[in-house]
């Protein structure tokens, strides 16, 4: 019934998070400051991840979000589909995507791409967690990372099992059984 039971492990607690999102803040701070720039979080695994770190940071910002699938179950598909665009106009504009986390980084890779040639004046990446023991691509290095995981699949705080476990406060590595 309480699905805290399907955690095997807690890798980051809410107040864990909370910190490294006071540190990247004060990061994006320094870097952006006078440059306005528009926070660009991919639906939904970021959403929580965007909330707590912009919350934390002081300069002007936008919000704008993009919708970007490229996973099914616990395996990486390689097909990406972007189903939502920026409502913003980009161009000119400094953006930072905002990702829950990067496996492969064969969806930073399309979405890149595409944001690319909508022309902003610089085009960064915060990702709450990284994984890059399983890269496939070589050309996405996040600049501001959050924490590394090993290669095991995690949940919550945003990001999901079949759609489920996105509103757990922490991140935690999920019981085998519970996807075998
Ligand atoms: P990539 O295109 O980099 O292989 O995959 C990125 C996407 O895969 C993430 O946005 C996320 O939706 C999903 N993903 C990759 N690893 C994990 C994981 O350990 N747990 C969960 N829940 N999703 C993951
Ligand atoms: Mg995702």
């Amino acid at each position: 019934m309480d699905i805290n039971n399907h955690i095997k492990k807690v890798l980051f607690t809410e107040p864990e998070i909370n910190e490294r999102c006071i540190e990247l803040a004060s990061e994006l701070d320094k870097e952006y400051e006078d440059k306005k720039p528009i926070m660009l979080s991919l639906l939904k695994g970021s959403v929580p991840f965007a909330t707590m770190l912009t919350k934390h940071m002081k300069i002007s910002l936008e919000f704008d979000y993009m919708k970007a699938s490229s996973y099914h179950g616990t395996i990486s598909s390689g097909n990406v589909a972007v189903t939502l665009m920026p409502s913003l106009k980009l161009e000119n504009r400094h953006v930072v995507i905002i990702e829950d986390i990067i496996d492969t980084g064969t969806t930073l890779s399309t979405v890149t791409k595409i944001l690319q040639d909508l022309h902003p004046a610089s085009l960064e990446i915060v990702t709450l967690l990284d994984k890059p023991a399983m890269r496939k691509v070589n050309d996405i290095k996040p600049k501001y990372v959050g924490f590394i995981v090993p290669n095991e699949f995690v949940v919550g705080f945003g990001l999901d099992f079949n759609e489920d476990y996105r509103h757990l406060p922490y991140v935690g590595v999920l019981k085998e059984e519970m996807y075998k």
